[in-house]
């Protein structure tokens, strides 16, 4: 059985969709989660979901992308335990703009959340990391991340960004025992497609893989939490810098 529980770690977007799944099933396993979330109540909600569940959980909200925020979940996570994990959840998606129709807001916001975020995240839990000898870093990338058919130019350019910094550090620390690596989901049923499928559909992109599209249904965030903690865990002490497709087949097509 997987175990993290000699160990904190920081998940980012834990308020909500697949952030929360992994943040309770990574302290399911023992791990004392550090729920970092712009939405205080949604951060909250997920600490008192694990604490119910007789887990370790502490709730830090805030704009992921503040150096002060970043400074406030790394105390967090070292004084709850040793720091040996961090998932970079948190992500904003686009409109669904080509290059041409993309405004600055869009790209900025896009490239501040999901890239710049997770590198002064990934900058700031290193040096605990290297000094514990090992740990294990877990981007959320995207479909978008893989192939430009998933979603507008902002949103598919900063999870192509990711797979980037994902390869440089597993590359860079692998000899210290840090890996790190990204899961690549397809569709996912959580407020971040919700609220934005029917554009999805109207666009004709694909957001089931084959195997969903039998089905007629979308993801649910524990198919891509259980890849999550496996991949947090020292069970997966032979798998870094790997960019790995959840999406039920769709990026094989
Ligand atoms: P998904 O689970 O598919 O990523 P959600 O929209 O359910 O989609 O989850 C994304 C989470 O990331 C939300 O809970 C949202 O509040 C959070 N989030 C978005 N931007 C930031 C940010 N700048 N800092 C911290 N959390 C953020």
């Amino acid at each position: 059985m997987t175990t993290l529980s000699d160990r904190s770690i920081i998940i980012t977007g834990a308020g909500s969709g697949i952030g929360r799944a992994i943040a309770q099933e990574a302290a399911a396993a023992g791990a004392h989660i550090i729920v970092s979330d712009l939405n205080q109540d949604t951060a909250n909600e997920t600490v008192e979901l694990i604490q119910r569940a007789s887990g370790h959980a502490t709730a830090v909200a805030g704009d992921v992308s503040s150096p002060e925020v970043v400074d406030q979940l790394v105390a967090a996570a070292t004084s709850a335990g040793p720091l040996l994990g961090l998932v970079n959840n948190a992500g904003v998606m686009d409109d669904f703009a080509g290059a041409a129709e993309t405004t600055d807001a869009t790209w900025e916001l896009c490239m501040r959340v999901n890239v710049t975020a997770p590198f002064m995240l990934t900058r700031a839990v290193l040096p605990h990391l290297l000094e514990a000898g090992k740990g294990s870093i877990v981007n959320m990338g995207s479909e978008a991340g893989l192939r430009g058919g998933a979603a507008g130019a902002a949103y598919t350019s900063s999870k192509h960004a990711l797979v980037g910094l994902t390869k440089s550090t597993a590359f860079q620390y692998a000899r210290q025992n840090v890996r790190v690596n990204a899961i690549m989901p397809g569709g996912v049923e959580t407020n971040i497609i919700e609220t934005d499928y029917s554009k999805l559909n109207q666009a004709g992109l694909a957001v089931m893989g084959p195997l969903h599209q039998t089905a007629t249904r979308m993801a649910q965030p524990s198919e891509i939490s259980a890849l999550a903690v496996f991949l947090l865990s020292d069970a997966a002490s032979n798998v870094s810098g790997a960019i790995i497709p959840c999406d039920a087949g769709w990026s094989a097509g």
